[in-house]
């Protein structure tokens, strides 16, 4: 720790989310400087997700982070995911709603294809994310009004997470 991060206080570290056994993170470092505390959750839950999708072969599945600016952001407790297996979230999310248009087989198979979605429930059963008081759980994107857990989401809020996961903790 160096004599600045110590006189900042614990509160303001900051460490990159760095890539694990079984995911690569694709992005610059500095699009993810969150709370140790905040890293060391999200890479659990993507070692665990990286594991179950694997197909084996040695490849890790990406991960791609862009910087958020607002709210939890502003004190590196939230991050906010833009692609995974090198597809944006808009793209998986057209995927899953063609796919549930299908009828049995297509529809079954996305559910093991569809790595954002994927993702997205991975983040919702493995994750604890942070839940301020009177708030909801502080995990929100494309999937959120359809899985929750926050199926009460606003159109606002929903149309801000098209393209991105966001969690906090
Ligand atoms: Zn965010």
């Amino acid at each position: 720790m160096s004599a600045l991060s110590r006189r900042c206080g614990h509160n303001n570290i900051r460490v990159t989310i760095r890539s694990g056994k079984y995911f690569r993170v694709d992005s610059p470092p500095v699009n993810a400087l969150v709370t140790p505390q905040l890293a060391r959750e999200l890479h659990g839950v993507l070692e665990r997700f990286g594991r179950a999708v694997s197909t084996g072969s040695g490849n890790r599945v990406s991960v791609f982070f862009e910087p958020g600016i607002f709210g939890h952001h502003k004190v590196g407790r939230a991050v906010d995911i833009y692609a995974v297996g090198g597809l944006g979230f808009e793209t998986w999310k057209r995927r899953w709603d063609a796919a549930q248009q299908e009828v049995g087989r297509a529809k079954n198979e996305e559910r093991g294809t569809n790595l954002g979605w994927r993702l997205y429930k991975t983040l919702q059963t493995c994750g604890r994310w942070s839940q301020p008081y009177g708030f909801p759980v502080q995990l929100f994107g494309p999937w959120t009004r359809e899985e929750g857990p926050w199926k009460y989401i606003s159109d606002f809020l929903l149309n801000a997470h098209r393209d991105h996961i966001h969690v906090a903790k």
